[in-house]
């Protein structure tokens, strides 16, 4: 009798090891999954951060509300010159400083469409730096959109809120398209419930459509 109980308990401490074996298992395998699933929104500041696509090679620069990624091909010059075609003013950003590099004068003018759009739209969200990402041409941009969208459509610019990244191409950048997706980037930070993407757009081309508004007008 003695041994039936001592083998009795025997099977329980076994039974409960196991238990507590399989109990730890499932417990690791949701705390992965839910890594796992974090990591796909994380951005972090590394090369493959800003969607899904894992494309390593990035010229990366930050401005005080930016994080651009450039492709390494990317002409900065170029981009800058484009960026530079509307003449604003806005209050608030120190002056430039023309002898700094290429570098910092795009983080600059980004800076400033970023703060004149706020202005514009009178929205002042919280919201962490966008990623701007630059592709070479419009193909890119349309392979990352079906990449994250699985839809095929032709498109120059789009801004994901999950990434918070604006994605464009050096082909079509320009500060007029910048600032409609600043305009994306700021109302959709800024609602508690996101309005309808005809109210969203809307709110996207006023932010472009306003960029000059003003008695001052400099570069
Ligand atoms: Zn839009």
């Amino acid at each position: 009798m003695a041994k039936d109980i001592l083998i009795m308990k025997i099977l329980k401490n076994k039974i409960f090891l196991l238990f507590f074996f399989l109990l730890t298992a499932l417990l690791l395998s949701i705390s992965y999954q839910i890594r796992s699933d974090y990591s796909i929104v994380t951005i972090s500041d590394t090369n493959d951060s800003g969607s899904p696509s894992k494309s390593s090679k990035w010229i990366i620069f930050k401005s005080s509300h930016f994080t651009v990624y450039c492709n390494p091909t990317a002409n900065l010059k170029r981009i800058e010159r484009k960026l530079r075609k509307r003449k604003f003013y806005i209050t608030g950003l120190k002056n430039s400083d023309y002898s700094r590099n290429i570098q910092d004068k795009i983080g600059y003018r980004l800076d400033r469409l970023f703060v004149r759009a706020k202005q514009i739209l009178d929205m002042n969200p919280r919201i962490k730096k966008i990623h701007l990402k630059i592709f070479k041409n419009r193909k890119e941009v349309k392979e990352e959109f079906f990449k994250i969208y699985r839809i095929r459509r032709r498109v120059k610019s789009f801004y994901v809120y999950k990434f918070n990244t604006i994605f464009i191409s050096e082909q079509d950048i320009t500060d007029s398209v910048v600032a409609h997706e600043i305009g994306h980037a700021l109302t959709d930070h800024y609602f508690v419930v996101i309005p309808p993407l005809k109210v969203r757009e809307m709110l996207a081309s006023y932010v472009d459509l306003h960029l000059e508004e003003e008695r001052i007008l400099v570069e």
